[in-house]
């Protein structure tokens, strides 16, 4: 009863990392795709408590969700912010990620290959592992990003575009994925009172972040805003882009 309350448990936490991926267009079909291993994971699991002998539905429901735990890695690491210059890194660590839960799926579904699969997935596990022991520093906040040798204010928010999270330096900056422009600004000298835009259909008409200056997160609707709460003025804009949306590496 145990491991398929942990199983639902793990299966439940994966879902919910999934559903966070489909808020980003690029990561949305991926997400999407997550969505049913971890479900029928969560099945698994679930008829194994009830079921007479658990063995069986345990190691469907533990592979179900070691492809649906590759998929949410990717997921994540394909939206998680890292600074411009480190953006490759995403083309090593996704796979990495994607590749382990895939070993180790296999390691669950079929146990009798023995060390053909487990030498393999001890590796891409520690791989996995340090990916995420060392992603907190590579992805930290923070609250600046380098151009040369100058260091620009920064706010961090998803790519309306993409949905990437990206460190935003004010002035003009470019998304780190898409290469979607925009344009930041504070504090604003003057509040422009022209607020109609043309928003694309998967575009968001605003975006969530930490005011620059007294760290308060609201919604910065596209255009020129102050901040309800401390009244810095913030100049907001970026242009609707037609091509398509960049895959996820
Ligand atoms: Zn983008
Ligand atoms: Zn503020």
């Amino acid at each position: 009863m145990l491991p398929a309350l942990l199983g639902i448990l793990i299966s439940a936490l994966v879902a919910s990392v999934l559903v966070v991926g489909l808020r980003a267009p690029r990561t949305r079909k991926l997400a999407m795709i997550g969505l049913l291993p971890a479900g029928c994971g969560f099945g698994a699991f679930a008829w194994s408590a009830f079921a007479p002998d658990a063995a069986p539905g345990l190691r469907m429901g533990a592979g179900l969700a070691a492809i649906a735990a590759g998929i949410a890695h990717a997921v994540c690491f394909s939206i998680l912010p890292l600074p411009a210059k480190r953006v490759w890194m995403r083309l090593i660590l996704i796979p990495i990620g994607a590749w382990c839960g895939t070993f180790a799926s296999l390691w669950f579904l079929w146990h009798q290959a023995g060390d053909s699969v487990r030498a393999p997935l001890v590796v891409l596990g520690a791989a996995t592992i340090l990916s995420w022991l060392t992603v907190p520093f590579f992805a930290r906040n923070r609250g600046y990003v380098e151009s040369g040798t100058r260091k620009i204010p920064s706010v961090r928010f998803p790519c309306p575009r993409c949905g990437t999270r990206v460190d935003w330096g004010q002035g003009i900056a470019a998304c780190t994925d898409c290469g979607l422009f925009l344009h930041i600004y504070w504090p604003a000298d003057e509040i422009q009172k022209r607020d109609v835009f043309v928003t694309g259909d998967h575009e968001p008409a605003s975006v969530r972040f930490a005011c620059p200056q007294c760290r308060v997160k609201s919604d910065w609707p596209r255009g020129d805003r102050s901040c309800t709460h401390c009244g810095l003025k913030v100049s907001l804009h970026w242009n609707t882009h037609t091509g398509p949306i960049p895959p996820a590496p």
